[in-house]
């Protein structure tokens, strides 16, 4: 097998396959800056690092790429490192099932790159990477033993890498999940409570998405949630704190659905002295977005804000918790502008999980100052600022709004971290100097230590 296609159109099993065949059991593809170039650690992985190289879409000159097959299931563990100049690469680690290694490889590439930029506009001294372990579908997701097995060694392999990439949860991870990772490495945020961890993100998220819809009414000339109508797509842990906070807020009217009965009925029941219109929809019902409201606030799931739904929309802002919102970011983003609708970009209004969670290990304090400047409408990387910084670029310019934060948060992205400057990629062309893909854990780091004194 040599041909990109042809590897990239094998299901991540197969290729683990392959790489056995080619006694390959950890491999990396690296960007040289220097000369603008994706190297690879295997020639016989050449083909990827090409399509990696030519890719416009998702690669954006992302600093490394990390896997190596899980020791014991057969899984391809992988950590997407973007960019590291404000500091090591942070974001969660998912664990899912993807079709093809394309599939696989895309997804981390273009969720990497987001936290980057999610971290650099909230102001983070982080950098931006994401985790992507591909379920083996030999294998019981489920099962206890195996998770623990494969966090464990997900763990191990964070270790390995010396500290370029810093994990959390992210979806198809569970807290325990985050235990048996910190078991095996200092390399992790998001751990339980119990641990020290910084506990469930959701509530400050709602009061995020808060902000991020008076930075648009205020753009709009209007100052308050007073006597607005909302529609929330999803009352899970973000929809339904949110709804609260709405209500506090003196809203006029909510409407909202979600696919869970019980979910519902438990809402419905809380509010049953407010005028909260809520139902159960069918999943893929997205009828919500027609409702005749002031503001739309998507908090389930990503990707129904497309051209069959944005002509239905009749709110006038678009503000929600939801990832990735816009099926296409750029033509989505320009097609709602076009309509005159202000969309609040996701990765502005919902970045209170990361900031929860980023800076645990320096502690905690009540109320901590450090976390709540973020939904005060006074800081200048606070997402009310930010948000109306955003707008207001985007209503002189005529540029819509993600777009606008997207240059934002790349030229912050470049700024160097004030105390460590770029030591991301230090830590990675140490690895590379240290034939990272030859070691097993343990070994290492012990050789990567001996290399500094
Ligand atoms: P959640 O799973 O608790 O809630 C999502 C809710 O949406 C669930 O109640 C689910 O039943 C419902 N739902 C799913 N599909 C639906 C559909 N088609 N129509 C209506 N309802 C539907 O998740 P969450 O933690 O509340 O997060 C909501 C969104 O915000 C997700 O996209 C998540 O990735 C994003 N987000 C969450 C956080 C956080 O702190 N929790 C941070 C950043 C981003």
């Amino acid at each position: 097998m040599s041909k990109a296609n042809d590897i990239l159109k094998l299901s991540p099993q197969q290729f683990v396959l392959f790489l056995k065949e080619n006694d390959i059991h950890r491999f990396y593809f690296v960007y040289d800056a220097q000369q603008n170039q994706v190297k690879s650690s295997h020639s016989q992985l050449e083909p990827i690092a090409e399509f990696i190289q030519a890719d416009r879409r998702d690669f954006m000159q992302h600093e490394g790429l990390f896997f190596q097959i899980s020791p014991r299931y057969d899984a391809l563990q992988g950590a997407f490192v973007h960019r590291t100049h404000r500091g090591q690469a942070a974001g969660g680690v998912r664990y899912w099932q993807y079709n093809t290694m394309e599939d696989y490889l895309r997804d981390g590439l273009r969720l990497s790159k987001g936290m980057t930029r999610k971290n650099a506009l909230a102001g983070l001294w982080w950098g931006g990477g994401k985790g992507v372990m591909a379920h083996n579908p030999a294998v019981e997701k489920n099962d206890p033993e195996v998770r623990k097995a494969l966090y464990h060694e997900y763990g191990a392999f964070m270790t390995s890498l010396c500290g370029c990439y810093v994990t959390a949860e992210d979806v198809g991870t569970i807290v325990a999940d985050m235990a048996n990772i910190f078991s095996q490495t200092r390399f992790t945020t998001c751990i339980p409570e119990t641990l020290g961890g910084s506990g469930n993100p959701s509530v400050p998220t709602a009061r995020g998405v808060i902000r991020g819809m008076e930075a648009a009414l205020h753009v709009s000339g209007e100052e308050s949630l007073n006597g607005k109508t909302v529609a929330v797509q999803g009352m899970g842990n973000v929809g339904g704190p949110l709804i609260r906070f709405l209500f506090k807020k003196g809203v006029k009217k909510i409407i909202a659905g979600d696919i869970n009965p019980a979910l519902v009925e438990r809402l419905k029941n809380e509010f049953r002295d407010k005028n909260f219109d809520a139902g159960v929809v069918d999943r893929g019902d997205n009828s919500i977005l027609k409702s005749d409201c002031d503001i739309l606030s998507p908090c389930a799931t990503g990707a129904m804000l497309n051209p069959q739904t944005i002509p239905l929309i009749n709110a006038k802002i678009i503000c929600g918790a939801a990832n990735n919102q816009l099926e296409d970011a750029e033509r989505d983003d320009r097609l709602l502008h076009e309509k005159g609708i202000i969309y609040v970009p996701d990765f502005l209004t919902n970045r209170m999980g990361i900031v929860n969670c980023a800076n645990e290990q320096y502690g905690y304090v009540n109320n901590d100052p450090e976390i709540e400047r973020h939904l005060s409408r006074d800081w200048e990387f606070s997402i009310f600022q930010t948000s109306l910084k955003v707008l207001k670029i985007s209503r002189e310019t005529g540029e819509a709004p993600a777009k606008v934060a997207l240059k934002m948060a790349d030229k912050l992205s470049l700024e160097n971290h004030p105390i460590f400057g770029h030591r991301g990629q230090k830590i990675i062309d140490s690895l590379i100097a240290n034939e990272w893909q030859k070691r097993g854990n343990a070994i290492n780091v012990s050789v990567v230590f001996k290399s500094r004194k």
